[in-house]
């Protein structure tokens, strides 16, 4: 009980009236029911209202001392009240803390680990496999001087086949490199023969359709020693195209031209998707096109101080989105390349 004892002279009702209102308001279980019980007996209509109201009917002797006690009960019902309300919002404010409970022993949530982009897969394979025959790994820059890229390549500036591929020129006699093939010319200068390396690299190429990209990856293969035969070549890649596609991988060489190998030869493997039956990724044909190769050109050997009289050598350069596209049953390049994370998590 809020309040010390009532004044012994209160009408016996409004004694009555308060203990009814105290017990109301103790059994209230929530804020919704004590403003019903508040209500009840301090609103404009409530119980302490209707004995205000009527002491105008009493004589006028009692009239103050019943205003005094309904005013002094009507204080006792407001803090009786508010009493109740305090405690119930802690005891609702206790049961969600417990309900919220925090264990600091639990394991986290976790996050997403993420995973290597496919194409860093495939290069990290590729060089894995060659480091594995010797070869070492060779760099050269993407932005390339016209004459590593071309002329030094057996491709002088009114050579046709430098219309075989879509430069990016950059200023002066630069140019985005449109193949790793000059890294050949870098790696032989100065340099003297046995030679074995491979290049992975991006070069660039002005082809915005869909099936192509202005950007995408090659790798480079050279090897110049006395007595490297095309069946060299042939055989590692053979091997090549077995460790990434599986044993069952059939090759084939397309006699064709490059200006700096001789004799030159585009490579078609077997289309996966239809056995070589023909379908829509392969165009009917049953085969998909890899890349280009061939024996090095003896006047690109000439033009880094390699003598073509004691030394032969092959080159090779092929697409690594054709890999991962054959890996991952992806229909188009742009798929690697537009950073959509619903596509790279799938591979
Ligand atoms: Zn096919």
């Amino acid at each position: 009980m809020g309040q010390g004892q009532p004044p012994a002279d209160s009408p016996p009702d409004l004694e009555a009236l308060a203990a009814r209102a105290e017990a109301e308001i103790a059994a209230a279980e929530n804020a919704s029911d004590l403003n019903a019980v508040r209500a009840q007996y301090l609103g404009k209509k409530g119980s302490v209202a209707q004995v205000l109201r009527g002491i105008g009917t009493l004589p006028p002797e009692e009239r103050g001392r019943v205003g005094q006690a309904a005013n002094a009960v009507k204080v006792r019902i407001d803090e009786w009240v508010q009493a109740r309300r305090t405690a119930l919002e802690s005891a609702s404010h206790a049961e969600a803390l417990a309900g919220r409970r925090l264990d600091v022993t639990l394991p986290g949530a976790g996050g997403s680990p993420g995973h290597l982009h496919p194409m860093t897969v495939m290069i990290r394979d590729v060089a894995d496999f060659f480091l594995g025959l010797g070869f070492s790994i060779e760099e050269g820059p993407e932005v390339e001087t016209e004459y590593h890229n071309f002329d030094a390549l057996n491709m002088p500036a009114d050579h046709p086949a430098r219309d075989m591929q879509d430069t990016f020129w950059v200023e002066g006699d630069h140019v985005l490199r449109t193949h790793t093939s000059p890294v050949q010319i870098r790696a032989m200068t100065g340099r003297q023969p046995p030679l074995r390396l491979i290049v992975p690299g991006r070069v660039y190429r002005h082809d915005m359709s869909p099936r192509h990209s202005p950007m995408f990856a090659q790798v480079e293969g050279l090897m110049v020693d006395e007595d490297v035969t095309f069946g060299d070549l042939k055989g590692v890649l053979y091997a090549f195209a077995r460790h990434l596609f599986g044993d069952d991988t059939e090759l084939r060489f397309r006699a064709s031209y490059f200006p700096f190998t001789e004799p030159s030869a585009e490579l078609d493997f077997r289309c996966p998707f239809c056995a070589g039956d023909g379908c829509a990724t392969c165009s009917q044909s049953g085969w998909i096109e890899w890349g280009g190769c061939g024996m090095v050109h003896p006047q690109v050997l000439a033009n880094c101080d390699v003598d073509p009289e004691r030394y032969q050598g092959f080159a090779f350069g092929m697409g690594l989105e054709r890999g991962v596209m054959l890996r991952h049953g992806l229909p188009q390049i742009r798929l690697l390349y537009d950073g959509d994370v619903r596509v790279l998590e799938q591979l």
